[in-house]
C-alpha cells in the first residue's frame, strides 16, 4: 500500500492534465480580452505548447475561436505527413489548379496510363509537374 508522498503525488510531474489546468486557472490572471485576437468572447486557458508544463508562460487565455485555432494548428503539424501518404494510399485524388479529381481521371484526360501517373504522385512529385511533365516514350512503346 503506497503512503504519504508515493500516494499523494502532489508535487511530482504526475499532477495530470486536470491537476495542471486547476493550478494555472489558480494562478494565471485571467485576463479580459483574448490574448491573441483582443476580442471579449468568453475565455479558454489554453496551453501553448502543447506538453502543459506547470510554467505559467506555457498557457495563455484565449476566446474560444483563438483556442480551437490554435489546437488545430498544432493538430495539422503534427499529422501533415500520415495525411497527406493517406491520402495518397485511399482516396487517389489529385488537385490541380483548383480542381480535385482522381487520380485515374486525371491520367484519362491528360493522356497517360495511371500507373504512370499514380507513381509519379507516389514519387512525391507535386500536382502541376505530375500532370505537365510528358510522358517518356520508351522504346518498348515505340
Ligand atoms: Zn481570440
Amino acid at each position: 500500500m503506497p503512503k504519504g508522498e508515493n500516494h499523494w503525488n502532489w508535487s511530482g510531474d504526475n499532477v495530470g492534465y486536470h491537476g495542471i489546468h486547476t493550478y494555472v486557472r489558480r494562478r494565471l490572471p485571467r485576463t479580459k480580452s483574448c490574448e491573441k485576437c483582443n476580442s471579449a468572447r468568453p475565455m479558454d486557458l489554453a496551453n501553448k505548447s502543447g506538453k502543459y508544463l506547470r510554467d505559467l508562460s506555457d498557457w495563455e487565455w484565449l476566446c474560444r475561436k483563438c483556442h480551437m485555432l490554435s489546437d488545430g494548428r498544432m493538430n495539422n503539424l503534427n499529422q501533415y505527413k500520415p495525411i497527406e501518404e493517406r491520402k495518397y494510399a485511399t482516396r487517389r485524388t489529385l488537385t490541380y489548379k483548383g480542381e480535385t479529381k482522381g487520380i485515374a481521371e486525371w491520367a484519362r484526360e491528360i493522356d497517360i496510363p495511371f500507373f504512370a501517373l499514380m507513381k509519379r504522385i507516389q514519387r512525391g512529385w507535386d500536382a502541376s509537374k505530375a500532370i505537365e511533365t510528358p510522358l517518356k516514350i520508351t522504346t518498348k512503346q515505340l
